[in-house]
């Protein structure tokens, strides 16, 4: 009862890892033939943060990322609008961690080679399409680069973790097209520069056409922080054709836009300018889908439900799929019924989040205020209301699945690695 795996990004591995934790049986198909530490930083929500714990996994997160205590919120003028205390400090049983998502992946790629051996991950093969036959499932397998045929793989199921341009998705849903643009890219790198709002902030300035979104990953030697830095521009025109992850940017495209983003809390364009790279990647989701099951093939994370990245929930959404579907596949076996179970929970939610970031999720105060008072303002009680801004923030979490009181009273998903009741296996 094999399950087949396509994708060893966050996805995939957290969800190898969970069904190693139940003793399920699984191979995961990876296209690229290395994997490397790729991207920028992410966070991960409290509510994943738990799953990686339960994993067994808190000392390497503490060890690659670190703690964010607190978001807030400015206008393009630096003006304050908002803030609220993250993860523990907001009364969560479980912190909030911005980490460089390359050494997640890493992390996860390690831990998962460790417990289950380094055959569990083969790289270089690309899942290009399967059929059924006799009960399996019989995934093709080739080469990326060159379309040479690699062979099959078989198992019991088919679970595609392939990221926001999914081949598997686009065969189930041939008509689907690209990603859908926002009209918005978004440049970003990761800068050595002082510490800002105490060292543990999440930041967020502008609104939605021109934002800068900025936080930090690790502390350096020197007293100082690597901060990941996001700075987004609407653009005109159609979605660009190349919608890769590394593709690189000068900072000199930005630069003229953020010139005169001088706050007394962050100097903009001196961060930007100290990036050792800067990359640049379209805003682009996908409608929710009516469907995700088919058969013995089903999606999860970015190749279900592609998100715009605001509100942090990307990769935490991947990693509550992959608990839950493993949590159904140990209830149900390696089998249909057990994809539709996981889709029957996770769909809802999912597709809720992807519509509530076309609205801004969390940082629609930034639209509001902006379009209230768009020179800037003295105090933002004369803009707007505190309960305003507070039932915009509440809103979000409760939909996202990650208000304070919901859950640190629910129960785990799977529950902690090596414990008898619950998770197997263990190391
Ligand atoms: C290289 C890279 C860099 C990224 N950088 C950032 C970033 O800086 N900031 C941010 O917010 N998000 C970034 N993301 C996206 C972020 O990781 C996801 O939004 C989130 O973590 C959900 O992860 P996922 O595992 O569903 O998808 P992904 O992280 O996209 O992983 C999908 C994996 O599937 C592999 N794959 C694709 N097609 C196939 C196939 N047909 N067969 C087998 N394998 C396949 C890909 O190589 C990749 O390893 C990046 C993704 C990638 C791949």
């Amino acid at each position: 009862m094999t399950v087949l795996i396509a994708g060893a990004g966050i996805a995939g591995l957290s969800l190898g890892l969970s069904l190693h934790q139940l003793g399920i049986p699984f191979r995961i198909h990876e296209a690229v033939r290395e994997l490397s530490p790729l991207g920028v930083g992410i966070n991960i929500q409290p509510h994943a943060v738990r799953e990686l714990f339960d994993l067994g996994l808190e000392a390497g997160l503490r060890e690659i990322g670190i703690p964010i205590e607190g978001v807030a919120y400015f206008s393009a003028q630096g003006g304050a609008i908002w803030q609220e205390p993250r993860g523990r400090r907001a009364g969560y049983s479980w912190p909030q961690f911005a980490v460089h998502r390359g050494r997640l992946q890493m992390m996860l790629l390690e831990a998962l080679r460790e417990r289950a051996g380094t055959e569990v991950v083969r790289t270089g093969e690309m899942v290009a399409d399967w059929r059924g036959e006799g009960g399996e499932v019989i995934a093709r397998l080739v080469d990326r680069k060159t379309g040479a045929a690699l062979g099959e793989s078989r198992g019991s199921v088919l679970v595609a973790a392939d990221g926001i341009n999914s081949a598997i998705r686009a065969r189930l849903f041939p008509d689907e097209g690209p990603a859908r643009w926002r009209g918005v890219m978004m440049w970003r790198g990761v800068s050595a520069a002082p510490r800002f709002l105490g060292g543990r902030t999440m930041a967020m300035a502008g609104h939605r056409g021109q934002k800068f979104v900025c936080y930090p990953i690790a502390d350096t030697a020197d007293g100082r922080a690597l901060v990941n830095w996001i700075a987004d521009l609407a653009l005109d025109g159609s979605l660009p054709e190349v919608q890769d992850w590394n593709r690189a940017a000068a900072a000199a495209e930005i630069l003229p836009a953020f010139e005169n983003w001088r706050f007394d809390w962050l100097d903009v364009p001196a961060l930007v300018r100290a990036a050792e790279g800067v990359w640049k990647f379209p805003m682009v989701d996908r409608d929710p889908l009516a469907r995700w099951t088919h058969g013995a093939v089903t999606l999860m994370g970015d190749a279900a439900h592609p998100m715009y990245p605001i509100g942090s929930n990307g990769a935490s959404q991947a990693i509550i799929d992959a608990r839950v579907l493993a949590r159904e596949m140990g209830r149900w076996g390696a089998a249909p019924i057990a994809l539709r179970a996981y889709e029957d929970e996770r769909r809802p939610v999912t597709n809720a989040i992807v519509l509530m970031n076309r609205r801004d999720g969390p940082d629609r105060v930034l639209d509001v205020v902006a379009a209230r008072a768009p020179a800037g303002f003295a105090d933002i009680s004369e803009v707007m209301r505190a309960d305003e801004l507070q039932a915009i923030a509440d809103r979000y979490k409760a939909v996202a699945g990650f208000d304070v009181e919901t859950l640190n009273a629910r129960a785990p998903i799977i529950g902690p690695i090596g414990d008898a009741t619950t998770g197997r296996a263990g190391k």
